[in-house]
């Protein structure tokens, strides 16, 4: 240990704080994909949630719930330090997204919620293959392309690019990047489709021999402004895991450049919604 090391921590030891990187060097994150669904409700309250994120470093919030009265929650609690992006989830209970492209139910939720006039985009949605082609998924990718809404989906590489066919040049979120799809065919779609954004949640792959995966880091390098990160709360006990999915994106990054680390952290998110970024003491 070097003799400013030495001081230092017994400096840290002297006045009684600790002696780990400043809260300032913590990367700030943007939650792109979070779910504030009506089981959590009562086991994590909405001022419980805020507090969460507060003390996770979470500065700005994708959010998402089942149904949608969940995100109106979150934002009535006003948090001035955590920016709040509400998307339309087009399900009112859990077994619609199972249906909810066929569903006359969800259409006329999701007519009367749009008239709310709040969201950025629509999802996060589950639809795979061919059922991308239902007449409802092709009118709710034109509606989010007419009015500059961003789609969050959940499918596999063939339903996603039936939805590009679809509305071509609508924005799209891609949950968990395609969870299973090969990094072949991520590179060659980011390649073929700029209007696609990968989001990182339940990539298991992520990781390799204790940091970022090098297929990822290369991938991440190219592309540093294409993906964002996420938490997916979908069932209530991964609230009590945000705090080490957090810690864990924060691991993987730092294999990366800082300022590629900072956009995929947060900056790409809060840019996507014209959001200032949280990490800036100076706005810019
Ligand atoms: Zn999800």
């Amino acid at each position: 240990m070097s003799r400013v090391a030495r001081l230092a921590l017994l400096c840290g030891i002297l006045i009684g704080v600790s002696v780990q990187a400043p809260a300032q060097e913590q990367l700030p994150l943007f939650d792109a994909h979070m779910h504030y669904n009506v089981e959590a409700w009562a086991v994590i309250p909405a001022p419980k949630v805020i507090a969460l994120w507060r003390k996770v470093g979470i500065r700005g919030v994708l959010a998402t719930s089942r149904p949608n009265d969940g995100t109106l929650e979150l934002m009535a609690q006003q948090a001035p330090d955590i920016q709040i992006v509400p998307f339309l989830r087009p399900y009112r209970v859990q077994p619609d997204r199972h249906d909810w492209f066929n569903s006359k139910g969800v259409e006329a939720y999701v007519e009367k919620e749009l008239k709310r006039g709040i969201y950025r985009g629509i999802g996060e949605f589950h639809i795979f293959g061919a059922d991308a082609d239902a007449p409802y998924m092709v009118s709710i990718a034109r509606l989010a392309r007419e009015r500059g809404l961003w789609l969050h989906a959940h499918s596999d590489e063939d339903a996603v690019e039936r939805i590009l066919r679809h509305a071509p040049g609508v924005k799209l979120i891609w949950a968990h990047t395609g969870m299973s799809t090969s990094m072949d065919k991520v590179e060659q779609m980011f390649a073929q489709y700029p209007n696609i954004v990968g989001e990182l949640s339940y990539r298991g792959d992520l990781e390799e021999n204790g940091t970022l995966n090098p297929r990822w880091k290369q991938l991440m390098l190219k592309y540093p402004d294409r993906f964002v990160v996420g938490t997916d709360t979908w069932v209530t006990p991964r609230w009590s895991e945000v705090e080490n999915l957090a810690a864990f994106y924060r691991r993987m990054l730092s294999a990366l450049p800082r300022d590629v680390a900072e956009r995929i952290a947060y900056r790409n998110g809060m840019a996507m919604f014209g959001l200032k970024p949280a990490g800036d003491s100076q706005p810019k």
